[in-house]
């Protein structure tokens, strides 16, 4: 008996939500874009269920990424109004823009090198 077992991996994107403080930007009340990221197993290429799920909130304003307590990411996903606890956030060293490091212009993060002064990213 032959299985075809496999593991992809996916990301939602569950919108924007608002926070209580943003300590990048010294923001109350500020809204994030949160992206959920997770592992899916499948069998015969059946999506059987996700795990390993993990919660990410982009702060607007400067890009930074802040990582969400899995708790607090289920607790917001089922409930759109619901806020997301500073307390419960781990800033990462990931972030959602990029900058260019010469000239300081805000570059795609796909870009190899900066479409304003050339450099090399
Ligand atoms: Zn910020
Ligand atoms: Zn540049």
């Amino acid at each position: 008996m032959f299985f075809f077992i496999g593991v992809t991996n996916g990301t939602s994107d569950l919108g924007s939500r608002k926070c209580g403080y943003l300590p990048c930007c010294g923001i109350y009340g500020a809204s994030v874009e949160v992206t959920c990221v997770y592992s899916r197993l499948i069998l015969f290429f059946i999506p059987l269920f996700r795990f390993g799920k993990r919660y990410f909130a982009a702060c607007r304003g400067c890009g930074a990424v802040y990582e969400i307590s899995g708790d607090d990411g289920r607790r917001i996903e089922h409930d759109l109004g619901a806020e997301i606890d500073p307390a419960k956030m781990a800033r990462t060293h990931m972030s959602a823009h990029k900058f260019c490091p010469q000239c300081g212009t805000e570059v795609n993060p796909e870009c190899r090198y900066c479409p304003n002064c050339g450099a090399r990213l």
